[in-house]
């Protein structure tokens, strides 16, 4: 990853105008109040039973975590999002796996502050991590993608997913559940300030998706990774670029850091050794994966060879690193013929 650096500093105007909008589903008044604020219901959207907490991780920055998994365990809930409270307003990083996910984190949110919600920043588009985005967006809601995104929304992997998806995590996904469009594109190191809070938008390009970005909170030192870190699970690899994702790994600079928040397991207080996890199973994909490509091995046959058991304990290993395997081996192969 590039150094944190501050470059861009936007002007607080752009962003009390946003600070209009977003207000519905606000609850009123002080802290009581607060506890008592309960979500209409919405028939679109069957109530999420999962166990989610908003968890405190320093003065600005919650956290809620999604259950160590696969994509279509836990009624979806697998992956993180991050809450930041400003005197000014809300910016949420990720949207959750599903509306009915993102719904209760809106309870959860509204529990706790009930200033309005600003932007929602997506550190990349996953189904994981944007399926929830709509009760946002309806909510007039600004949101901020990095670049990539059209490329995954063109996909016509992003429309086979969700109709997929409405059959494996139905009723959680179902046929009111659509693909959102961001309103803002972030394609370089982007910092901004909200009721005193900065906040630096790191573009990564395309290293776990088609596009990445991370969220520094300055303030606090506290680094909201996405899927760069998967912590206490096997990374899902997709349509990423796993050369440039290790280059970013291996760049990644964590001192000074209080905590790294990453997009699925644990906040991290000393994020090394989840880094290192990551780098270590991708190095050993791409090496492996390498060697049988050049030497026209099979997929199958090179599968097999590998010693896996570094990794075999972990959450998700046996439903995803077939398939990561699988795709790395083929990216090598396109990587090989230009
Ligand atoms: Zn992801």
């Amino acid at each position: 990853m590039k150094n944190i650096s501050y470059s861009l500093l936007i002007s607080i105007a752009l962003f009390t105008t946003a600070c209009d909008r977003g207000v519905a589903q606000q609850s009123s008044g002080n802290a009581a109040s607060l506890k008592k604020f309960t979500l209409k219901p919405d028939k679109r959207y069957p109530q999420s039973k999962a166990k989610m907490t908003l968890q405190k991780v320093s003065k600005h920055v919650y956290y809620i975590q999604g259950r160590a998994g696969a994509a279509t365990e836990h009624s979806g809930f697998i992956s993180n999002a991050g809450v930041i409270i400003t005197p000014k307003g809300i910016v949420i990083v990720d949207a959750l796996g599903s509306p009915s996910l993102a719904r209760q984190m809106l309870q959860k949110i509204r529990e706790v502050s009930d200033k309005p919600i600003l932007k929602v920043i997506t550190t990349h588009y996953h189904a994981d991590h944007i399926y929830g985005l709509q009760v946002f967006k309806d909510m007039n809601v600004e949101v901020v993608a990095p670049a990539g995104t059209w490329t995954y929304l063109a996909s016509q992997n992003s429309k086979d997913l969700l109709i997929s998806r409405r059959m494996t995590l139905g009723p959680w996904i179902n046929k009111h559940t659509r693909l959102v469009k961001p309103d803002k594109i972030i394609s370089k190191e982007t910092t901004m300030t909200i009721g005193g809070v900065e906040l630096t938008l790191n573009y990564i390009g395309s290293a776990h998706s088609d596009g990445d970005l991370t969220v520094y909170v300055k303030n606090d030192k506290v680094l909201l990774s996405g899927d760069l870190i998967f912590e206490g699970r096997v990374p899902y690899i997709g349509t990423d670029d796993t050369g440039h994702w290790l280059k970013t790994l291996k760049a990644m600079k964590t001192s000074g850091l209080a905590v790294l928040v990453p997009g699925h397991g644990k906040a991290l207080h000393q994020p090394n050794a989840a880094i290192k996890l990551n780098f270590n199973y991708l190095s050993l994909l791409r090496t492996k994966m390498k060697a049988a490509v050049e030497d026209f091995t099979s997929f199958e046959e090179a599968y097999d060879g590998v010693d896996w058991s570094q990794f075999k304990k972990l959450p998700a290993f046996k439903q995803a690193n077939r398939g990561n395997a699988y795709r790395v081996y083929r990216s090598l192969e396109t990587e090989s013929l230009k």
